[in-house]
């Protein structure tokens, strides 16, 4: 477990269970990481509940974290018998000692998990990925990740058992994912599902993601997201050097559109701080994750040394 060092999410604790994420989703991001397994491998750390507990029980009540971010490079939820039983333990460790916990998640979420969340809602935050419900960008772009119906049904399993999830569209792609009809249908099925809010960003292109998309892609679509990102400069986002945004114009457009749309369904839109770093209103996402742990607002100073 370590202190994240990257965008919004700088100075949270956090901790992957997995290196590499089955999913292979084609955008991903930590897909280009320079340790990333090659797509289809993935490490899973087998002795992290036994870590964690004995790093935990080894050091006051006082100084352990509030709260951590599970598996931001990675999915909680693959489909993997080991990866889930793993997950489970680190979950079960952490809220039984008080820790809240906060995970994105694009997978089905098993029933067992459920139990878990129900006992301990209170201590988690969770996100639902979902950016289309449409099959064939499923297919297309997120083809391990659970079907977007998959998804929509975690949300009302999590409501449930008392975990009030909220939903992220990221990445939007302009004209694949963000047309008129795609997103009236999504905030219509979001709205029967009673989500109060939802977090935006648009598609960031690193070099790794560019190739992935080049290999991965059908032509039709290579095509247009080459075209989106065109003139645009590699620039600096998060502790990324080398990123390319989607045109500031074009986004603005898009999320002004998506937001009105939204507020027609009752759903309110933030824009993800940390992506758009051009863009003024926009929202930190871990503040979001902060005060869901700490309605008080108070940070605690102390140093906390754990395994990494
Ligand atoms: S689910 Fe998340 S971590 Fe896994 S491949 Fe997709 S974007 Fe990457």
């Amino acid at each position: 477990m370590r202190k994240a060092k990257f965008g919004c999410l700088t100075g949270t604790y956090a901790l992957n269970v997995t290196m590499g994420c089955g999913f292979s989703c084609v955008y991903c991001y930590a897909r280009g990481y320079t340790n990333a397994p090659p797509k289809g491998k993935v490490y899973l750390f087998t002795n992290l509940p036994y870590l964690l507990t004995k790093t935990l029980d080894g050091i006051h009540r006082r100084v352990r974290p509030d709260y951590v971010v599970l598996n931001t490079a990675s999915d909680c939820f693959q489909d993997h018998p080991d990866i889930l039983n793993i997950t489970y333990q680190v979950m079960e460790v952490l809220l039984s000692r008080g820790i809240g916990i906060s995970f994105l998640t694009k997978g089905y979420i098993p029933d067992r998990f459920m139990g878990l969340f129900k006992r301990y809602c209170h201590h988690i935050m969770a996100q639902v990925g979902l950016v289309s419900l449409s099959e064939k960008y499923w297919k297309t772009f997120e083809p391990g990740a659970a079907r977007p119906q998959e998804r929509l049904e975690n949300i009302s399993r999590l409501k449930d058992m008392g975990v009030i999830p909220q939903v992220r569209m990221d990445p939007i792609i302009p004209f694949i994912t963000d047309t008129e009809k795609d997103i009236d249908e999504m905030f219509k099925r979001l709205r029967s599902l009673d989500v109060k809010s939802v977090s935006l960003s648009y598609l960031h292109l690193r070099p790794a993601i560019m190739d992935h998309l080049k290999r991965e892609l059908p032509s039709i679509y290579k095509k247009l997201v080459e075209s989106l990102f065109q003139g645009q400069k590699w620039t600096h986002v998060g502790t990324s050097t080398k990123t390319k945004l989607v045109p500031l114009g074009l986004r603005k457009k898009g999320y002004q559109r998506i937001k009105s749309m939204a507020d027609r369904y009752g759903i309110s839109t933030f824009i993800c701080a940390c992506k758009n770093p051009d863009l003024k209103g926009s929202i930190c996402i871990s503040g979001q994750i902060a005060s869901h742990f700490r309605p008080k607002g108070a940070l605690r100073d102390e140093q906390l040394s754990l395994f990494c």
